[in-house]
């Protein structure tokens, strides 16, 4: 029996309601208690985490780990080692690999060589279409007898809108959420970087805001003829939160996740030609930014994740027309939340964590989330006071594209335990 006791946190579960200095006693990989104290620990190994927050394990419901096929950015061992050393317990790895995610063999590839890495969780996530061409529908069934949790073309939208009517009808026999990159490409051909000031500023083709807001709508509309759960990936503007709001006022089974670099940078970032400021969707505006931040307060917003994109330096070194969208995110996130949304006032830690945790666990129907007794036991523990500068040569991702290099924060990741287990302490 191994027997692992985290002595004297404060343990924050919204899902529980907790917030209490306990000890927290983890048997066999799953919860097993939290006393007030004095607990036996003779057989145990202790954590003395005085001062330090015990929180369910964080999920990162969005990540790109890139293996099989890109292993020169990142691979499964590489990505599920940065998740950890970012506070995540838990990931769930888009489709759009080399050969994608579309059946049933590269989902137990996937979990194969993460159950090999013995870091994070890894939730294979399938791809709505077969080769993510966006014409036939992949094997559903298969993809999720052998573990995936969702699907999503991710990287591509979904253009027909036939195809994504029979995607959505397949999904709900399986109830898994289908996970939409929210794009009208014909919009913008050519596009890098929000249409608006800066674009015209710097002579760079913009992406209007209606790119997302388009798809957002015709895939809500889709989801109320088909009774589908649909979840917007990434969700960017007002526009689209807006749209999101009323769809969940209407009862609709909508929910979305917002990333961290949308709620503290806006498409100001991209000024110096900076392509570590190149994503989509793009950076967009104050009022986009401070929309979001209103959505996370008032429950809109169901999940924080970090559409972690490792990309090789070479590749980001290219000028920003050529340069290749994405940011990594995994080891910046929880620092980020910490400091930009706690301790600025926007949100409690409360909420940051139900975000970070309970909210993905839910959208994605995956165990944890919490740490009522029986759960996994999966937790992070956070230093709510130590100050880190953000270096992209100490990462455990291959990644080093990041536009919060240099960054100082007030809040980090401490420790991390996958059911049970340390796989990962801040030297
Ligand atoms: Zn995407
Ligand atoms: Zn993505």
């Amino acid at each position: 029996m191994s027997r692992l006791v985290v002595r004297g946190a404060r343990i924050v579960d919204p899902s529980q309601n907790l917030d209490e200095v306990c000890d927290l006693v983890l048997v066999d990989g799953i919860v097993e208690s939290i006393v007030d104290g004095g607990v036996q620990s003779d057989d145990a190994q202790v954590i003395e985490a005085k001062g330090l927050v015990a929180v369910p394990g964080f999920i990162d419901m969005h990540v790109h780990l890139r293996e099989p096929g890109f292993e020169y950015k990142e691979t499964i061992a590489s990505g599920s080692h940065a998740a950890v050393a970012g506070g995540f317990t838990a990931v769930a790895a888009m489709a759009n690999t080399d050969p994608p995610n579309d059946s049933a063999a590269v989902t137990e590839f996937i979990l194969r060589k993460a159950a090999q890495a013995r870091k994070a969780r890894v939730y294979p996530i399938g791809s709505i279409t077969k080769g993510m061409k966006g014409e036939e529908l992949s094997e559903m069934g298969e993809m999720v007898e052998a573990g995936a949790v969702a699907v999503s073309d991710d990287g591509l939208p979904v253009d027909d809108v036939n195809v994504m009517r029979r995607a959505m009808e397949y999904a709900t026999v399986f109830d898994i959420p289908v996970i939409e990159h929210c794009e009208t490409p014909d919009l913008h051909p050519g596009g890098v970087m929000n249409e608006g000031y800066w674009s015209t500023a710097l002579g760079l083709r913009g992406i209007p805001r209606a790119s997302e807001e388009i798809s957002v709508d015709r895939n809500i509309v889709l989801a109320e003829m088909t009774g589908a759960r649909f979840h917007v990936a990434h969700l960017s503007t007002s526009g689209a939160l807006r749209r999101v709001q009323e769809a969940k006022a209407r009862g609709l089974g909508v929910t979305c996740e917002v990333t961290p670099h949308h709620l503290v940078l806006t498409d100001e970032s991209v000024k110096s030609y900076d392509t570590s400021a190149k994503m989509k969707p793009p950076l967009v505006t104050e009022s986009d930014r401070l929309a979001l931040l209103q959505g996370l307060a008032d429950g809109t917003v169901d999940a924080i994740a970090t559409d972690h994109a490792p990309h090789h330096m070479d590749e980001k070194s290219e000028d920003f027309d050529h340069a290749p969208f994405g940011i990594v995110g995994l080891e910046t996130a929880v620092s980020l939340c910490l400091d930009r949304l706690v301790r600025a006032g926007v949100i409690s830690l409360s909420r940051m964590v139900e975000l970070l945790s309970s909210g993905p666990a839910r959208i994605l129907g995956v165990p944890g989330g919490t740490l009522a007794l029986g759960a996994p036991a999966d937790v992070t523990l956070l230093d709510l006071e130590r100050r880190v500068r953000v270096d992209p040569d100490t990462f455990a991702s291959r990644g080093r594209n990041t536009p919060f290099a240099g960054w100082e924060l007030t809040g980090s990741p401490a420790k991390t335990i996958v059911s049970g287990r340390v796989v990962w302490t801040r030297e």
